[in-house]
């Protein structure tokens, strides 16, 4: 394959960069948008178009020009292929993607052993039953709930019960596959912004819901990190007084009030019996009342949360995600109420984007790390 992003540098990378990212982009479109002259841009992109990397699109219907039309530019998404993979406590959950994160396959496996070397045992499996099936595999991303230093150590990983694991070395000597880790939060919100609901936004939020609660921040084009994002600074956010306590003592945090595990504590001790996630919000739909009051309680949380990130941060987006996002439709009224409440009312509307949660999306947002890597070279 003659499309390689590696010797690219300067303006012929960040052309190839916008047309990957918001692409199909007219040679028109393109010079406007990095400031290149239209002569520059034709010189610069000729090559790229004859090694390959771009390619000649038809316009959009609609699209008419005095004149030749003009072919506008785009890269072939399935001109390389990625794995991404979402570690949790008990499983790996593996997804194959095109360079635009498009998935094309997805498998799960369970983790019985959560020892590195067996649970790289179970990533290499899972690699590799992705990869049999297709095309050729370009790089492997890996995210966990947890620290990831320079893309290749796990420093945390509380789920896992894991501290500074080489997790890309040990995959890399597996697969052969050039691998990086980066932590779920940071991976899934770049996902947002390159390809999915963040795509062309300044400034957005991600505010996730499911084991743990997470929180990402794209301002100016570029996510804010730091070495303690991977330690889920808005797990502890108080929210409710009266609310249950979580492991840390804070009565009503955000961890207490959100997270699935609490939820399903809080539904067990009401109801005196076992309950599972989807069947306490189940429960609360038909009308059960203890089901009904939790899950109106964890909406109005989730809404003033909404509004703390919202008030704090000005998003033109927040994008709810996380595999326990089903909440938010089962308790839309109380969290946009609670929302309503703690914004000022001369606030402008805040576009709430609800995302599917999967394990997939996770997994998609580990690929995206891989991508990244792959076409910004390692930073
Ligand atoms: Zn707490």
């Amino acid at each position: 394959m003659a499309s390689s992003w590696t010797p690219l540098s300067g303006p012929s990378h960040a052309i190839a960069l916008d047309v990957l990212i918001n692409g199909p982009l007219s040679r028109a479109e393109l010079s406007r948008r990095l400031d290149l002259s239209a002569a520059s841009l034709t010189r610069l992109a000729r090559p790229l178009v004859e090694a390959g990397l771009l390619i000649e699109v038809d316009p959009h219907n609609g699209d008419t020009h005095i004149g030749r039309p003009e072919r506008p530019l785009d890269v072939v998404p399935t001109s390389h292929h990625f794995i991404g993979i979402k570690l949790t406590g008990d499983a790996a959950y593996g997804v194959m993607t095109t360079l635009r994160a498009e998935e094309v396959a997805s498998e799960r496996m369970p983790l019985t052993d959560r020892d590195p070397q067996a649970v790289c045992a179970v990533i290499a499996e899972l690699v590799s039953r992705l990869a049999d099936s297709g095309p050729a595999v370009t790089a492997v991303g890996i995210s966990v709930g947890g620290q990831a230093a320079d893309h290749a150590v796990v420093t945390a990983a509380p789920f896992l019960h894991w501290a500074d694991v080489p997790l890309a070395v040990m995959v890399e000597d597996l697969t052969g596959l050039p691998t990086v880790v980066e932590n779920d939060v940071i991976a899934l919100t770049q996902a947002e912004h390159w390809f999915g609901a963040g795509r062309g936004l300044g400034r957005f939020a991600v505010l996730t819901v499911g084991a743990g609660v997470g929180y990402g921040l794209v301002v100016g084009g570029h996510q804010i990190t730091s070495p303690d994002a991977g330690l889920g600074l808005v797990g502890h956010v108080p929210l409710d007084p009266m609310g249950p306590m979580c492991f840390a003592g804070h009565r009503g945090c955000s961890t207490a009030m959100l997270t699935m595990p609490s939820i399903e504590a809080a539904a067990s001790v009401a109801l005196r019996r076992p309950v599972d996630y989807d069947e306490v919000l189940d429960l609360a739909v038909s009308g059960d009342p203890a089901a009904g009051r939790i899950v109106a309680d964890a909406g109005h949380a989730l809404g003033r949360l909404i509004a703390l990130a919202a008030n704090l941060t000005m998003p033109e987006q927040v994008v709810l995600s996380g595999e326990g996002v089903r909440l938010v439709d089962v308790a839309r009224e109380q969290i946009d109420e609670a929302l309503a409440a703690d914004r000022d009312p001369h606030a402008s509307h805040l576009h709430l984007e609800v995302r599917p949660g999967t394990f997939a999306q996770w997994a998609r947002g580990a690929a995206v790390s891989a991508i990244q890597t792959f076409v910004l070279g390692p930073d």
